[in-house]
C-alpha cells in the first residue's frame, strides 16, 4: 500500500512537495486553510480593473532551476515566457536616461568586458569591487561588504538586491545577496533571462499543479486550516483542524508548509523569523504599447520594475512598509504619473488596483536569516517547508519550490 503524507499548505513549497510525493507514489492528502491554492503567489478577479490579476508580479529568472523543474514537472514551463536574451530595458526617472543592460546568453558573466553591453558610465572596476559578496558570510551585511553608492549600484545592483532581499540593500544578508549573485548574474546570461507567468501565476505555477495531484488520486481540502497536533512517542499521531481529526500512523508523515507565524503557533519553541516586509504591487488597465518591453526596470522614481501584461501595465514597489498607510488614491495617482514617464504613455488614470501585501517576505537581515530552521524537526515525522526556511536563498519562489523538494526528498528518505 502506499505510504501516506499529509501536507499543511498549498503554497508553493507545499504543492512542489506535494507532487514530487504524488510522483513517487506517495498516497498525498493536502490541507489548505484558505479556499484558494497559492498562497503567497495566486490569481484572482479584480472587479476594480474588471481582469484576473496576480497579487503580485512575480519574476523568475532562467537560473532559478528548481522552480523551472516545479513548472516541467507540471507541465506549464512554456507558460513562463521572456525574451530570447537576457537583456533587461531600464530608465532613469529623474534624468530622463534609457540604456539596456545585455547579459547575452553566455554560461560566464562575459558582458561585463563589454563596454556596449554594461551599465552605462561604469568601468569594470567597479564589478570586480562586487567580488567579497559572492561568498560572503550570511551573518555579514550587505553595507559591509560592498559599496553601496554609486553608478553601478544605483543603476544595477541596488534593483537586482532590493528585488531579491525585499530590504534597503544595505541591511541586507551579504551571504543570501551572495547566493542571488552567484545563481544569476555570475552564472552568465543564460542564467538570467527574465521569465514571467504571462497567463497569470494560477493558471501556470498552482492550478495544473492541483489538477495533477487530483489526477493521481490525491486529496485537497480547501478551508481545512491545521489548529492543533496531538503527539506520541516523539512523532504526530494526530491532526486536529476543529472540526475534524484525522490519525497519523507511524509510518505516515507531515509537511508543514505554511508560513512562520502559524507555523510557530503549531509548534511552540520553534525558532522562525519574526520580521517582515511588505511587497506593493499596481495594476492598471491599459493596453500596453505594442513595442513595450515585457519588463522594464525603473530607478530614480516611486515604481522599480515595470510590467507590460495583455491588457495591463504592472508595477512592483518592493520593501514597501513606507506605502502600507499611504491613501489608496494617492498612492494609484503617484505610481500612474511614474508608469507613463516610464511606458511613455499619456492619460487619466485609468481603472486600478492596489494590492499591498504586508508580510510578503520575511526580513533578509542576518538578524532574521539566523533564525530560519532546517527542514528536519525534532518530531520523527514532522518537515518543514517554505521560503523561511534555511534555503540559502531569500523568500522566493526558487526557495520555496526548493524548500518543498527538500522536505519532499527527507520524506523520501525514510522509506524501507
Ligand atoms: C507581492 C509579492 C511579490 C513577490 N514577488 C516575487 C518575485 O518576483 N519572485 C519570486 O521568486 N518571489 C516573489 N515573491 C515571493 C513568493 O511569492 C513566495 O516566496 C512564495 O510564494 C512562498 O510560498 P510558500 O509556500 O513558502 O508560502 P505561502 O505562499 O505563504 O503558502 C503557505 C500556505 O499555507 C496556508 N496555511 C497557513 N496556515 C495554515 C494552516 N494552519 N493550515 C493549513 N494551511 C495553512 C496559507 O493559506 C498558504 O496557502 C513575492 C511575494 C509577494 C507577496
Amino acid at each position: 500500500m502506499a505510504k501516506t503524507v499529509h501536507i499543511i499548505g498549498a503554497g508553493i513549497s507545499g504543492l512542489s512537495a506535494a507532487v514530487r510525493l504524488a510522483n513517487a507514489g506517495f498516497s498525498v492528502h493536502v490541507h489548505e486553510a484558505t479556499q484558494q491554492a497559492g498562497g503567497r503567489c495566486r490569481s484572482y478577479f479584480d472587479a476594480a480593473t474588471n481582469l484576473t490579476i496576480d497579487n503580485g508580479n512575480h519574476l523568475l529568472l532562467s537560473g532559478n532551476r528548481h522552480a523551472l523543474a516545479y513548472a516541467r514537472s507540471i507541465g506549464t514551463e512554456a507558460g513562463l515566457v521572456g525574451p530570447q536574451r537576457a537583456q533587461f530595458p531600464f530608465v532613469d526617472l529623474a534624468s530622463g536616461q534609457r540604456w539596456q543592460l545585455d547579459l547575452g546568453d553566455s554560461r560566464l558573466p562575459l558582458w561585463v568586458f563589454d563596454k556596449a553591453r554594461r551599465v552605462p558610465d561604469t568601468g569594470l572596476r567597479d564589478y570586480l569591487a562586487l567580488m567579497p559578496l559572492i561568498w560572503a558570510a550570511p551573518s555579514r551585511l550587505v553595507g559591509d561588504a560592498i559599496p553601496c553608492e554609486g553608478t553601478l549600484y544605483r543603476r544595477l545592483v541596488q534593483p537586482l538586491l532590493l528585488a531579491a532581499l525585499n530590504v534597503d540593500p544595505p541591511e541586507g544578508s551579504a551571504g543570501l545577496a551572495g547566493a542571488v549573485v552567484r545563481e544569476t548574474l555570475l552564472a552568465g546570461g543564460q542564467a538570467c533571462r527574465p521569465l514571467i507567468a504571462r497567463d497569470g501565476l494560477s493558471a501556470v505555477l498552482v492550478e495544473p499543479a492541483i489538477q495533477l495531484l487530483r489526477g493521481k488520486g490525491a486529496s485537497i481540502q480547501f478551508g481545512h486550516e491545521l489548529r492543533e497536533f496531538a503527539l506520541s512517542a516523539g512523532r504526530i499521531s494526530e491532526l486536529k483542524f476543529g472540526t475534524d481529526a484525522v490519525v497519523v500512523a507511524p509510518d505516515d508523515a507531515v509537511i508543514l508548509a505554511v508560513p512562520p507565524r502559524p507555523a510557530a503557533g503549531l509548534l511552540p519553541g520553534l525558532k522562525t523569523p519574526t520580521k517582515f516586509r511588505a511587497i506593493v504591487n499596481a495594476h492598471f488597465r491599459f493596453d500596453p504599447p505594442k513595442d513595450m518591453p515585457p519588463l522594464i526596470g525603473v530607478v530614480g522614481g516611486l515604481v522599480e520594475w515595470l510590467f507590460a501584461f495583455p491588457q495591463r501595465l504592472s508595477v512592483t514597489i518592493s520593501n514597501g512598509d513606507r506605502l502600507v498607510e499611504l491613501p489608496r488614491e494617492e498612492l494609484a495617482q503617484a505610481i500612474w504619473r511614474d508608469v507613463c514617464a516610464a511606458a511613455g504613455v499619456k492619460g487619466d488614470l485609468p481603472p486600478w488596483q492596489i494590492v499591498r501585501e504586508r508580510r510578503a517576505t520575511f526580513e533578509a537581515t542576518p538578524e532574521q536569516n539566523a533564525l530560519r530552521p532546517g527542514a528536519a524537526t525534532a518530531l520523527k515525522n514532522l518537515f518543514l517547508a517554505g521560503d523561511w526556511t534555511d534555503t540559502g536563498l531569500p523568500a522566493t519562489i526558487e526557495g520555496s519550490v526548493r524548500s518543498g523538494d527538500r522536505a519532499a526528498d527527507l520524506v523520501l528518505a525514510r522509506r524501507p
